[in-house]
């Protein structure tokens, strides 16, 4: 079976403006081959602009979120198809900001799923429990209902990344053990390779992220089915982006 290729995910939630598109140009300089990929996913505001930027470069883009639904009258929200048309070839879904926030559920992020393959774009979906979840021994439990109910059938190595995040480590500077890292996402390995059979199971990337900083990377992606990092506040600056990439 082919390596799985290493991805770098950032999320910049409600961060960055015109002004922060010269962190973009430096991280334009970075490594992505073929064992290594690197996603900047922008508010929608700047998605179009720095897709044109990451143009023909190492860079790809992609969407925070989208809507279920092809369009119509839903103020505010962007669909699928918009953030393929703005460039992007990725959606992060199912964020626990969003579960959280937005009070997105396992059969809403199902559908969103749908929509993002139906418009040919990548789903990274997120899972992870909070402290009180991983304090009651129900982190296993819980993170294999959120991967039962959000992730549609048909799932592959092309249409989907899957993040585990748990809650209480994202932006709190906390990290799990890497033997905790390690007993989620082999779980998670173990499941999708007995829904979606071995060789599809295999070739699905898992990401951690959770205060993923340039000097944990290396340890974290040493862990066992760890296939790179889905991350937050150190991806603004490309300086702290491009040490994790390094670590890739
Ligand atoms: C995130 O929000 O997806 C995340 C991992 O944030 P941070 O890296 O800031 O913890």
């Amino acid at each position: 079976m082919a390596e799985r290729r290493k991805l770098a995910a950032g999320n910049w939630k409600m961060n960055g403006t015109a002004a922060d598109m010269a962190e973009i140009e430096t991280l334009a300089q970075e490594r992505s081959d073929a064992t290594c990929e690197v996603l900047v996913c922008p508010p929608a505001t700047l998605l179009e602009r720095l897709a044109r930027a990451c143009e023909g470069g190492p860079v790809v883009v992609g969407g925070q979120d989208c809507h279920a639904e092809e369009k119509g009258a839903h103020t505010g929200d962007v669909s699928a198809a918009m953030l393929k048309d703005a460039g992007a070839s990725y959606v992060i879904l199912g964020h626990s900001e969003r579960r959280q926030d937005h009070g997105e559920t396992n059969e809403i992020v199902r559908a969103k799923t749908k929509a993002a393959w139906d418009a040919g774009l990548t789903a990274v979906i997120c899972v992870g429990e909070t402290l009180s979840e991983r304090e009651a021994s129900n982190t296993l439990d819980l993170i294999s209902g959120q991967l039962a109910g959000s992730i549609p059938d048909k799932a592959n190595g092309h249409n989907l990344v899957v993040a585990y995040e748990p809650v209480w480590a994202i932006g709190t500077g906390k990290v799990p053990t890497t033997d905790q890292i390690g007993e989620v996402h082999s779980m998670i390995r173990a499941k999708l390779e007995k829904r979606f059979g071995e060789g599809v199971g295999r070739s699905v990337r898992i990401l951690y992220g959770g205060s993923v900083k340039p000097d944990n990377a290396a340890e974290i992606f040493a862990v066992s089915h760890v296939d790179g990092a889905l991350v937050g506040g150190a991806s603004l600056k490309a300086k702290d982006f491009g040490g994790i990439i390094a670590a890739l």
